[in-house]
C-alpha cells in the first residue's frame, strides 16, 4: 500500500533485520536515509537495489515537503536511519507529523533499538521506564538535567490517581558516546551519590557486547581504569533514590517533598 514506512535496521549485528523489513525495503519506490552511503552498505549486503535519497537533521524540513508531495501522489517511501529505529534519537519525526497532517498512511516496521535492548538485559526495572535521548554534551547543562531528574524522582508520584497501576520508580535511559561517558558518570556520582544503581550497555548485539552493572562509583571505576573507551553505549539509571547517610542531600529533598505533600 502507498504510504510512509518507518523501517528499523540493525544496531550492529546484521542478522537483526526482520523479514518484513527486507520485504518492505525491496518493494518501496525509494528509501529516505540519514546517510545514503551507510544505507548503501546495508542494501548491498542484502542484495537490494532501491533508489535512495538523503534525509537528515540538516535537510529534514525541506526534504520532508518534497517527500510528502510524492507520498500524496501514491508513492511508497521507506525511511531508515544509520542504525536502529528511525525517529528515536534519529531523523523521522518531522516527516511522520507531516505525513499524518497530509492524510498519508504511516507504517511502523519494528526492529532493533539500542535503548530497549539495553534495558531488557540491564536488571533494572522494566515495568516503567523513561527514555531521554542524549544527555547534554556540556557539563553544566548535563548536571542541570541530572539534578532536575533527581528532583522529579525525589518528589515521587505526586498524584498517583485512581488507577490501580503502580509500576514503581521508572528506569531512566540515556544514549552516550565514548568520549563523554566518564564525564557523565562523574556527574551521576555527584548528583545521585556513589551508591546509586546503574547499568551501562556497550556495543549491543556486536562481538564485544558488554554490560556493566553496579553502583555508579563501581562502573565509573571500572571504565576509568581502561586505557581507552570505545563503542556506542546506553546509560541506565535506577529510579529509586538511596537514602543512605552519605547521600544526605537526596534525603533532604525527599523529606522536604514528603513534608510538602503531607501538609
Ligand atoms: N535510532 C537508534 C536506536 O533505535 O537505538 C539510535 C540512534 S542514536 C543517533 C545513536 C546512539 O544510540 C549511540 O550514541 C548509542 O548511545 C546508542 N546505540 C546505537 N547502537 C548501539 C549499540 N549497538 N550499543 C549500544 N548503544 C547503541
Amino acid at each position: 500500500a502507498p504510504g510512509l514506512y518507518l523501517v528499523a535496521t540493525p544496531i550492529g549485528n546484521l542478522e537483526d533485520i526482520t523479514l518484513r523489513a527486507l520485504r518492505v525495503l525491496a518493494s518501496v519506490d525509494r528509501i529516505a536515509c540519514e546517510d545514503t552511503r551507510q544505507t548503501a552498505k546495508l542494501l548491498s549486503h542484502f542484495g537490494l537495489r532501491v533508489p535512495t535519497v538523503s534525509y537528515h537533521d540538516h535537510n529534514e524540513t525541506g526534504r520532508a515537503s518534497e517527500l510528502i508531495t510524492a507520498l500524496k501522489a501514491g508513492a511508497r517511501i521507506a525511511i531508515v536511519s544509520d542504525a536502529g529505529t528511525p525517529a528515536i534519537a534519529d531523523p523521522g519525526s518531522v516527516l511522520v507529523r507531516e505525513a499524518i497532517a497530509a492524510g498519508v498512511a504511516v507504517y511502523p516496521i519494528p526492529g532493533a533499538n539500542a535503548a530497549l535492548s539495553g534495558l531488557i538485559a540491564s536488571g533494572l526495572s522494566t515495568e516503567s521506564f523513561a527514555f531521554h535521548g542524549f544527555l547534554p554534551a556540556k557539563e553544566g547543562a548535563r548536571k542541570t538535567v541530572l539534578e532536575a531528574l533527581r528532583l522529579s524522582l525525589a518528589s515521587g508520584p505526586l498524584n498517583p490517581g485512581p488507577w490501580a497501576l503502580n509500576p514503581g520508580p521508572a528506569t531512566h535511559l540515556f544514549y552516550e558516546t565514548p568520549h563523554r561517558i566518564l564525564g557523565a558518570l562523574e556527574d551521576v556520582v555527584a548528583v545521585f551519590g556513589p551508591q546509586h544503581r546503574i547499568a551501562l550497555a556497550r556495543e549491543l548485539t556486536k562481538l564485544h557486547e558488554e554490560f556493566l552493572r553496579g553502583t555508579a562509583a563501581e562502573v565509573l571505576a571500572t571504565l576509568s581504569a581502561r586505557p581507552s573507551i570505545r563503542g556506542e553505549m546506553v546509560l541506565m539509571l535506577d529510579g529509586t533514590l538511596r537514602h543512605s547517610d552519605e547521600d544526605s542531600s537526596v534525603k533532604t529533598i525527599a523529606d522536604e517533598v514528603t513534608h510538602l505533600i503531607r501538609t
